[in-house]
């Protein structure tokens, strides 16, 4: 690691070898990557890709008492309309009973800004963003003009945070930096780094102003964990896997989605942070614990029943808990194959294809598998050394299932599904609808409203693949 000294956070390109083009069987794609033939391998053929500032601002849009500025042509902000739904949920699920949903502007940079420069404009806007929300941080999210033209937004930063009461935080996230839109995880955890987390313990032990209470805040941070979540968990996936941590002692400092600027400040306190899913959250939790100590176990995303207690495991063997982590699994996973049992037999030998970020996609992946049902193809949008976990898993159970590495890409998407014929398709909506007009049931792998994560969501995908197949096979 140790990328932080620099002004932003490198490509996944460089830093993973992540690679986005692969067609061939499971049995072969992590054998390929480890070799070095799949590292950074890039397409030959595109028909467009996804640009990291959707991710982006689908987390930063979601934060507390936060404004995100948008420094580049008025378009670059669009997708954070298809996000507003996400956004005033998560609000609402975090307590936010009146959720104002994204609080967001724009420079809306044009011609005559390209020739002479962006800077002032982003000043304003910055000044008029304090003035008019007083926030306790603002986002700056470069995009591709201003990295073009060479706008100093880390300049700016300095220059201005004197002057104004918000924290400023200079995300360099330009769309033509990368292919991989994952990388836009690492820009934003690079900046929060960089300018929010800084390791001083003002933001819980200052408050308290004798012996006991301090005592009792140092407990409290012994059983603190970090609890890294990501922008597909929904506010019902939140709670389920909280749930679980408590049932184990444990208290959570959730960050970044949904969260407010002193989660990251509390963040270095934390005994342990724990990772919900490696795409998201390596950068964070490694750097974390280079500069502060922190501990992490990660790697496994809490989705499948089998997931959800190694996950659960490895987070009970820091803290010595192995065995009422044992105790809670299985109570949990006995309730829970008592309640599936009518639903499994239904589900066993239909066929399923599934595609989404390459964790989500082969956990959920994973989930099918344990409950029956026959995985076709996976079309994860990149892949990289975090897939082999769950590679490993399905290859175990079907060592020929397709797998196609591709971020959108739906004339490859509607080849395989009509090569495949699966009884159902999992993804996300973009590629859905393709599935949709060959004819397939289709159902959401993420959703606002939705379970996905840990025990109950494992029930509610079971439930919710059940009543689809039911209707469509009829
Ligand atoms: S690719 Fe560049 S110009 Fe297009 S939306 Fe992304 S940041 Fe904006």
């Amino acid at each position: 690691m140790s990328y932080i000294e620099s002004k932003s956070a490198p490509r996944r390109e460089e830093r993973l070898g992540t690679c986005i083009e692969f067609g061939g069987a499971i049995g072969e794609i992590h054998e390929q990557f480890c070799g070095g033939c799949l590292r950074n391998r890039r397409r030959s053929f595109s028909q467009g890709t996804i640009c990291q500032l959707l991710p982006a601002t689908a987390i930063l849009t979601s934060l507390k008492d936060t404004v995100v500025i948008v420094h580049g042509s008025i378009g670059c902000g669009g997708a954070v309309h298809s996000q507003g739904a996400s956004v005033r949920l998560g609000q609402f699920n975090s307590g936010d009973k009146n959720p104002k949903g994204a609080l967001w502007l724009s420079t809306n940079l044009n011609e005559r800004d390209v020739v002479r420069g962006g800077e002032q404009k982003l000043k304003e806007a910055i000044v008029e963003a304090d003035k008019r929300y007083r926030p306790e941080a603002i986002i700056v999210l470069s995009t591709c003009v201003p990295g073009i033209i060479g706008d100093d937004i880390d300049g700016i930063a300095n220059e201005l945070s004197g002057q104004i009461s918000a924290a400023i935080l200079p995300i360099h996230c330009e769309g033509f930096k990368t292919k991989i839109m994952a990388t836009a995880y690492d820009a934003i955890f690079h900046s929060f780094l960089r300018n929010l987390v800084n390791g001083k313990d003002e933001t819980e032990y200052g408050i308290y102003n004798n012996e006991l209470a301090v005592e009792q805040e140092r407990l409290r941070r012994s059983r603190l964990v970090n609890l890294l979540n990501v922008s597909s968990m929904t506010g019902p996936d939140q709670n389920e896997l909280i749930r679980l941590l408590n049932k184990l002692g444990l208290e959570v400092n959730m960050l970044p989605c949904d969260a407010h600027p002193d989660a990251f400040r509390l963040a270095p306190f934390a005994a342990l942070s724990v990772g919900v899913c490696p795409t998201h959250d390596d950068y964070f939790m490694k750097h974390l614990h280079e500069k502060y100590g922190v501990p992490f176990v990660g790697g496994q995303m809490p989705i499948g029943i089998g997931n959800t207690g190694i996950w659960l495991r490895q987070v009970a063997s820091f803290f010595g808990l192995e065995a009422a982590a044992e105790k809670l699994i299985e109570t949990e996973t006995k309730e829970l194959w008592d309640a599936l049992a009518p639903i499994v037999k239904n589900l066993k030998g239909k066929t399923a294809m599934l595609s989404a970020g390459e964790m989500r996609t082969f956990a959920t992946a994973v989930l099918l598998q344990e409950l029956g049902m026959d995985i076709l193809a996976v079309r994860p949008y990149h892949y990289d050394e975090f897939g082999a976990v769950e590679v490993e898993k399905l290859e175990k159970v079907d060592p020929g299932i397709r797998v196609n590495v591709a971020t959108a890409q739906p004339f490859e998407a509607v080849n395989l599904i009509k090569r495949a014929k699966p009884d159902i398709y999992i993804g996300h909506n973009s590629d859905n609808i393709w599935a949709a007009k060959c004819g397939v049931s289709i159902l959401p792998i993420y959703g606002a409203g939705y379970i996905y994560c840990g025990y109950a969501g494992a029930f509610d995908i079971a439930k919710r693949i059940n009543r689809h197949l039911k209707k469509h096979l009829l």
